[in-house]
């Protein structure tokens, strides 16, 4: 069941979405090398329930965390870990999501920790690009295939892998609900976009090949071929003309100092 929301519903989405680009922001002020991810995972914790929301993530299907952290070929789902330090070089995806007054908001984002190579450089450029290319095809009367494909056809023009087990989806009551938006589709296929359906997009790119396979832990997905992922997401609202981002990367890009759309 795919539900069009109303403006009041999304109003209370957008404050969701605004909390969890405030949280990312909190996270952010902390990366350098030798950080370790658990201390970004309890930064995010606290600032999440210190504005009256909930971390969206912990306990959902058994999740421990408050963070998705994936470092380098990471795609999703790393658990944050004492023992886990960023590196100079590194790349790492940090999901985050918040429930308060009953409705969800999902942003992840790939962040650079110092200086990075310019290969890594350039996969986290194209995801953001993929990202505003799906979000481009939201708009009413167009279908999810459109989305999947605008977000295929640049990431493999690129050379890179498109992750298919792993998907966006619909944001709402519910952390996830229908529709699934994947990030690869044909045009003109899958279930219609109406105005007020509120979705998260979000490409998950691989350097290299598109396969991943799933650590003993249940939950971290990597590359099998030990290449660098990146995922960026945000929650948006199909609109007439142009979607409407509800999440932000203000706040993250205000304490990193640069745009990721460059
Ligand atoms: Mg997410
Ligand atoms: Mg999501």
């Amino acid at each position: 069941m795919i539900y069009c929301k109303t403006d009041e519903e999304i109003e209370l989405i957008r404050e969701s979405c605004i909390l969890v680009g405030k949280a990312h922001a909190e996270v952010a002020k902390l990366l350098k090398p030798g950080v370790n991810t658990k201390l970004l995972d309890e930064t995010a914790e606290a600032f999440i329930r210190d504005n009256a929301a909930v971390p969206a993530f912990k306990g959902y299907r058994g999740f421990p965390w408050t963070l998705c952290v994936s470092v380098n070929s990471v795609v999703v789902h790393g658990f944050p870990s004492s023992k886990t330090e960023l590196k100079e070089g590194d790349i790492i995806s940090i999901d985050c999501g918040v429930q308060k007054n009953g409705w969800f908001g999902d942003s992840a984002y790939t962040y650079a920790i110092g200086e990075i190579s310019a290969e890594k450089q350039r996969l986290l450029d194209v995801t953001v690009e993929c990202l505003y290319k799906g979000i481009e095809q939201a708009v009413h009367g167009k279908r999810v295939g459109d989305i999947g494909w605008a977000v295929q056809e640049h990431a493999e023009r690129n050379k890179y892998g498109v992750v298919r087990e792993l998907v966006g989806h619909g944001v709402g009551k519910k952390l996830h609900e229908d529709p699934e938006v994947p990030n690869y589709g044909k045009k003109g296929n899958g279930p219609v976009l109406r105005e007020g359906i509120v979705i998260a997009i979000e490409p998950m790119i691989n350097m290299g090949k598109r396969n991943v396979v799933q650590e003993n832990d249940g939950w971290t997905v990597k590359t099998e071929d030990g290449k660098p992922s990146a995922h960026f997401e945000h929650t948006v609202v199909v609109r007439k003309d142009k979607a409407e981002i509800l999440t932000t990367f203000e706040f993250i890009e205000e304490v990193i100092g640069k745009k990721a759309l460059i």
